[in-house]
């Protein structure tokens, strides 16, 4: 077993006995197995045992059918297990109409709370408004409802990471493979000839790790051509489809690197590389790529030395900040960091930290 599961398990046996208001607090994600208090961030006032078991917080996933937020489901499940409240997860199949009546549905059940990860997250008003004719909390994680939306009712709140920090972390470790390895620029122009395949248009994630991941690039002083930029929507298999007629179009030996708005696409991209016969072992014929999630298959991927870097994107706390919000506000409690064992900013948003995962530390989450 890792050190870092071993410290996780420790922690949450620790949590479970806690009295604090019945919640799990920050989950440990940066292992540091020399200083395990330093990383554990535990809340200290003790507002009594609250007792949670007449909870249910019904949740709908704009689809169950995504590596990333199947991390967050199970996250959800342990940490209702934890509190001893109930979570209800629906498949929202990625259609805001039926994401719609799910939440009519919950509403009908009597849920004590919802926690919505919108299909389309400008969507987000109408559900808003069903959830406030009930004065239910509403709990929005991984897309971002618009700001007027958050601020339009006094018991909403977002769960999510900062994706400009994801964008700069992934740029950064572009930056520091063509510094060690000059050869990374093949054609010798000085120049770095990327392409990017992004998210889901319209997601803040998918926008803001373009910009920022070409945007570190760009600050360290290198310049960039690219060849090809265009949206796999998250998904391993269109990436694949995608970037293999790219690297027909452009050719695979002028494409210098290849960067992902995710995991899932970083391998979809690494297979059409080695359909190519690049990335399979041979040094001169090595394209580095780059994702975001620190999914499982990832860090093998890592281990393999197919995919140069990733970005842990923490489903672990996003799931467990969610749960301990719904729970915590269906129970009457005010959120706080005391009450739900996460910094809260403006009194809406928990913002979980992202870590550059790169070889020197990927070991550190392989579960
Ligand atoms: C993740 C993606 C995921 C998407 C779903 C992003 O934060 O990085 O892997 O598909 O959220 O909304
Ligand atoms: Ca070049």
């Amino acid at each position: 077993m890792s050190k870092k599961r071993l410290l996780a398990l420790t922690l949450a046996g620790m949590m479970a006995t806690s009295v604090l208001a019945g919640c799990g607090g920050q989950k440990t994600t940066t292992p540091d197995a020399t200083n395990p208090d330093a990383s554990t961030d535990q809340p200290s006032a003790d507002s009594g045992a609250v007792d949670y078991s007449d909870i249910t917080i019904g949740s709908c996933i704009y689809k169950f059918d995504d590596t990333f937020m199947t991390n967050v489901r199970n996250a959800m499940t342990e940490a209702a297990g934890t509190l001893g409240c109930k979570v209800d997860l629906v498949d929202s199949q990625n259609k805001q109409p039926e994401q719609n009546n799910q939440v009519d549905t919950f509403i009908t059940k009597g849920v004590s709370a919802l926690a919505i990860n919108a299909v389309d997250r400008t969507a987000a008003g109408p559900l808003v408004e069903k959830a406030k004719a009930e004065s239910l909390p509403i709990v929005f994680l991984n897309r971002e409802p618009e700001a007027d939306v958050m601020q339009s009712y006094d018991k909403i709140w977002y769960v999510g990471a900062k994706a400009e920090e994801s964008g700069t972390m992934s740029g950064e470790i572009i930056v520091d493979y063509w510094k060690a390895h000059p050869e990374m620029d093949r054609n010798g122009d000085g120049k770095l000839q990327y392409i990017m395949i992004t998210g889901e248009p319209g997601h803040q994630d998918a926008t803001l790790r373009t910009e920022y991941s070409v945007k570190a690039i760009t600050d360290a002083g290198i310049q960039v051509e690219e060849l090809g930029n265009d949206t796999a929507m998250w998904d391993k298999v269109k990436a694949t489809d995608l970037v293999t007629s790219l690297l027909a179009a452009k050719g695979v030996e002028r494409v210098e690197a290849i960067l992902c708005n995710n995991d899932d696409m970083a391998l979809g991209a690494i297979e059409a590389l080695k359909a190519a016969g690049y990335n399979k072992g041979d040094a001169a014929m090595y394209t580095p790529v780059v994702g975001v999630d620190a999914t499982d298959a990832a860090l093998q991927a890592m281990s393999e030395g197919t995919l140069l870097g990733t970005v842990l994107n923490d489903a672990v706390n996003q799931g467990t900040a969610t749960v301990n919000i719904a729970a915590a506000a269906a129970a009457g409690q005010e959120i706080t960091k005391d009450t739900i064992g996460y910094e809260v900013t403006d009194g809406k948003y928990v913002w979980i930290p992202y870590v550059k995962v790169t070889v020197d530390n990927y070991k550190d989450y392989i579960k």
